[in-house]
């Protein structure tokens, strides 16, 4: 029962971030149907820091039954603190994490804790053992995985299942220029009743028109704290954007309108997050489910183009 569109809020809600701005995007998603907002303990910068900005405005804008509105979900498994207990998979990182993310955010629970990446080094069953004494303890309501593969996927689900606490979803990075969920993953899901939720749906703006000519100032891309590269803008990179944008506008939408459309028209998805960094940006998203249906023939112009 997650909206189609999810906000997550990696990017543009830190310490770095104008405060106002992230607010403004928040209050439009919930007041647009989004009733969930995505986050991991590191999110900002500084890390941490989007969890107490999210706390701050859901104490501003959101007090009492609307928490019984909203799904919220966090994450442990990347590199918080120093040291051998702030980083991967153990169960004294992710119970500890879990309880700071929510002296942060100000909530007595999470709607969905996530274990944010497989860990080698600790055995699977410590890992979902933890998930399962997270949800029995309160602090979450439900368990998810993100950025496991097929194989890791199936035996943590197995695990999570023999526990008594089903793996409700799992967070992969899936857009029309990253498919490797295609390649196992999907069906995996379809066999453990999972969902499965996207994430980095407009490869993190490349599927938008952001990028069509120049790099601009104020895109992720030329941040100094941003995670797409520039190295990613490669010269068949740019002209798949520029086809597919085209291919977008005789669709009357736009390149990222299109992006988001192909990911919601497969029945195999729950939702997908998106990131934005301004309520324009959200609204133009958010108008992808007017249309999302596809004819056989687009959707073999898109397998083309991306196969050029
Ligand atoms: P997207 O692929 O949706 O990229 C978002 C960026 O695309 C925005 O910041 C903006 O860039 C640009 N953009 C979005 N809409 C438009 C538009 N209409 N026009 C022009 N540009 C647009 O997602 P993210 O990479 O931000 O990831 C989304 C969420 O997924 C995260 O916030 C997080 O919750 C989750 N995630 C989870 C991970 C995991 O390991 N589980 C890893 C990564 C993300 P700009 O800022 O340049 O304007």
């Amino acid at each position: 029962m997650l909206p189609p569109i999810s906000l997550g809020l990696w990017h543009n809600f830190g310490g770095v971030d104008v405060f106002e701005q992230g607010r403004a995007i928040i209050r439009a998603a919930f007041d647009n149907g989004i009733t969930h907002i995505d986050l991991a303990n590191n999110y900002g910068p500084p890390p941490g820091s989007a969890e107490s900005n999210f706390g701050e405005i859901l104490k501003k804008d959101f007090t009492g039954y609307l928490r019984d509105e909203l799904i919220i979900s966090t994450k442990a498994g990347y590199t918080m603190w120093e040291g051998p207990y702030g980083d991967w998979g153990s169960r004294k990182y992710l119970v500890s994490s879990l309880d700071q993310s929510l002296k942060r955010m100000g909530l007595e629970y999470v709607d969905i804790f996530y274990s944010h990446r497989p860990d080698p080094n600790t055995p699977l069953e410590e890992t979902m053992m933890a998930l399962d004494q997270i949800v029995r303890s309160g602090k979450a309501l439900y368990a998810g995985i993100s950025n496991y593969n097929a194989d890791q996927s199936a035996r943590a689900m197995a695990i999570l299942r023999e526990l008594g606490t089903p793996c409700l979803i799992h967070q992969a990075r899936y857009s029309l220029f990253d498919r490797w969920v295609e390649d196992g993953l999907l069906e995996v899901l379809k066999e453990q009743g999972a969902g499965c939720i996207a994430f980095s749906p407009l490869a993190q703006g490349l599927l938008t028109d952001k990028y069509l000519k120049e790099i601009p100032v104020d895109s992720r891309m030329a941040k100094s704290h941003g995670h797409l590269q520039q190295s990613a803008l490669t010269p068949a990179t740019h002209t798949a954007i520029r086809a597919l944008h085209a291919l977008a506008v005789s669709r009357g939408q736009t390149l990222s309108q299109l992006a988001l459309a192909w990911l919601l028209h497969d029945q195999r998805l729950t939702s997908v997050i998106i990131g934005v960094s301004s309520v324009t940006q959200l609204h133009q998203n958010l108008a992808t489910l007017e249309h999302t249906a596809f004819d056989e023939e687009t959707l073999r112009a898109i397998e083309n183009i991306l196969n050029e």
